[in-house]
């Protein structure tokens, strides 16, 4: 028997007791004749102390950080207690030892403040899996994933696996393919998601369907993104709308409850993704604090049933306001006596790139009441309290305003707000606050893909071309043509306005699952692929399937998908979701440690029938 308890395991209660240990060399120090080392395993560290005799055997053999040892020994009470441990108040006084396995110096410190940098620490990623935040990190996740699976599994869920080599189908994201030996010329995909898989599941009438399954995106990595990371993917027949936002809520709280020991008993709020950006300008707004926009101006095609903020519009004179399509404020609460240094660092991190803006204005509202911008020449007294009147500001709040184009000043205000509001410590890091965003637009306009002739411009579905419409939008849809003529006005297309039984939801500030009611009648799902622009020739080569399912009684469906990793990144209080993965890629999507992907060789090329294109 290699040991009798873990690392983590003895307590003043097994005082006198004889033990086995086995693990890891954390730390050797010696005093005199004497050494202690600490022992550590996945449970914990556990202190031996090596007396005299001992100490003489391990000058012959000495110990190395990392070496895997195993010791026989007596608990002891331990003179100088350390609380900070679970093993605090005892040690092992050895009385053999054996090195099971030697190491050689480790390249950083197994140790939380690790002396080791982001990529080295992934080049030896088993060494730094070694690391107690890192393990931490992991536990947290396979706690999530277990509180998914025991309340999925309590609600009638069933975990049933899909293929990960498919057909390629790309609609969003790129596929990630792999070549087929035994059908020359031929590739599979990877999935982007058990999309049409769930729904099939659903034909075949397994009503509530669930996995925890990795998915495959060929995207262009941003921060924070893997190509293949994990989701809760779920689905449920004879449904509605209602039903998958209780259930799945439930799902969230219930995590929170086992995770987190949090009981989140308010109601899940809830808002349309037109409130969304005409309050926040994002569609997954942070709403642990408020700093919602005014809509000063903005183009009329945006928000048809909106006015803006101010009755008579946005006064005329300053130029910079004119000329703009859109202008919006915040006002910063208590932040009226910001110095000029202050507002000039804020006008240069709207000015970033990532940002964009020209400029940032800005009105003081002192606390007596007076009013100081930096555009006074051009407004009066009397005008820019209506500004501040628009913006909801009292009296010790700073008024930021940017103008610009629409989308990206609405972009731009809302970095703004998340910034101001982590500047304010208002982005608590322990409170967690779900929003349900409702009612997304079912198309999104995209100029690069001209797919039909003579079309300017094509529709691509926001969220997936499964989506149903709203019931109330599915005249609208078959009684249109697709075609957009005019690409300068492609919002005054009726397809612009046609709203999605799609929800995301949303936890502070990060979108942590999305999903829709489904199509579910081949006819509709065959108007829907010609809406984006697919001719029936290529339907049928693509979704074939589908619509064939869909002709033996398919249900009325509809599902979500959670985005694994980032929640628990985001239940980790942490930014990153690579720091939860026990092998994630790095930015450029690289495995450093296995050094994939890399080249094949000849033979392995030759049997795939494939011919490399010369650099
Ligand atoms: N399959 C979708 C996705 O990956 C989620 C869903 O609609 O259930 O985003």
């Amino acid at each position: 028997m290699y040991r009798t308890h873990t690392c983590g395991a003895l307590s003043i209660q097994e005082a006198g007791k004889t033990v086995t240990l086995a693990g890891w060399v954390q730390t050797i120090r010696k005093f005199g004749a004497i050494t202690f080392v600490d022992l550590r395993d996945r449970y914990g560290i556990t202190q031996l102390l090596f007396g005299e005799e001992l100490n003489r055997e391990l000058e012959n053999n000495p110990l190395g950080r990392e070496f895997v040892l195993q010791v026989t020994g007596t608990v002891k009470e331990r003179s100088s207690k350390n609380p900070q441990l679970l093993t605090g108040d005892i040690e092992i006084t050895v009385t053999s030892f054996t090195i099971l396995n030697k190491s050689v110096t480790p390249p950083f410190t197994i140790q939380d403040d690790t002396d080791g940098g982001d990529d080295l620490r992934m080049k030896y990623r088993y060494l730094d899996l070694r690391r107690n935040v890192v393990k931490q990190n992991l536990e947290l996740r396979y706690a999530v994933n277990r509180a998914a699976r025991n309340y999925l599994h309590e609600n009638g869920f069933m975990d049933i696996e899909t293929p990960f080599l498919i057909k390629s189908t790309p609609e969003g994201a790129r596929d990630f393919v792999v070549p087929s030996r035994m059908n020359e010329g031929q590739f599979y995909a990877l999935p982007q998601s058990p999309q049409t898989f769930k729904q099939l599941l659903m034909v075949s009438g397994y009503d509530r369907y669930y996995q925890v399954v990795k998915c495959f995106r060929d995207e262009d990595l941003r921060a924070d993104r893997q190509p293949e990371f994990t989701q809760i993917d779920c689905e449920m027949s004879f449904v509605e709308q209602e039903d998958i936002l209780n259930m799945f809520e439930g799902l969230i709280k219930y995590i929170f409850k086992e995770v987190k020991g949090i009981s989140y008993t308010d109601a899940v709020e809830r808002m349309t993704w037109e409130e969304a950006m005409w309050q926040y300008g994002n569609d997954k707004p942070d709403i642990r604090f408020g700093m919602q926009m005014a809509n000063l101006k903005f183009p009329a095609y945006t928000f048809p049933s909106k006015t803006p903020a101010i009755a008579n519009g946005l006064p005329a004179g300053f130029k910079v306001f004119d000329e703009a399509e859109t202008v919006v404020a915040i006002a910063v609460p208590g932040c009226s006596e910001y110095s000029r240094k202050q507002t000039d660092e804020l006008t240069e991190w709207v000015k970033r790139p990532q940002i964009g803006m020209k400029g940032l204005a800005f009105i003081k509202c002192n606390a007596d009441g007076t009013y100081k911008s930096s555009f006074d020449k051009f407004f009066t007294e009397e005008q820019l309290k209506a500004i501040a009147g628009a913006a909801q500001a009292n009296a010790g709040d700073l008024i930021l305003i940017l103008a610009g184009a629409e989308e990206r000043t609405r972009k731009a205000i809302s970095e703004l707000r998340l910034e101001m509001g982590k500047k304010l410590g208002l982005r608590k890091e322990d409170e967690f606050k779900l929003l349900w965003v409702l009612d997304f637009p079912l198309f999104e306009y995209s100029e690069e893909d001209n797919l039909t002739g003579g079309q300017a411009g094509r529709w691509v579905a926001r969220h997936h071309p499964f989506t149903s419409p709203k019931p109330s939008d599915i005249a609208t849809m078959i009684s249109n043509s697709p075609v957009i003529k005019d690409a300068a006005n492609y919002l005054a297309h009726p397809y612009a306005n046609i709203k999605a039984n799609a929800y995301d939801m949303v936890l502070n500030g990060n979108e942590i699952g999305g999903g829709s009611i489904r199509i579910f009648q081949r006819a509709l799902q065959e108007k829907m692929f010609a809406a984006l622009g697919m001719s029936h020739d290529e339907a049928i080569h693509k979704f074939g399937f589908l619509l064939g399912a869909f002709e033996y009684g398919a249900p009325p469906h509809g599902g979500i998908a959670f985005g694994f990793d980032r929640l628990c990144a985001i239940l980790g209080g942490s930014e990153s979701i690579r720091d939860f993965i026990a092998f994630p890629k790095n930015n450029s999507g690289r495995d450093v440690m296995l050094d994939a992907p890399s080249t094949i060789d000849d033979k392995q090329l030759d049997e795939l029938s494939i011919i490399l294109k010369d650099k």
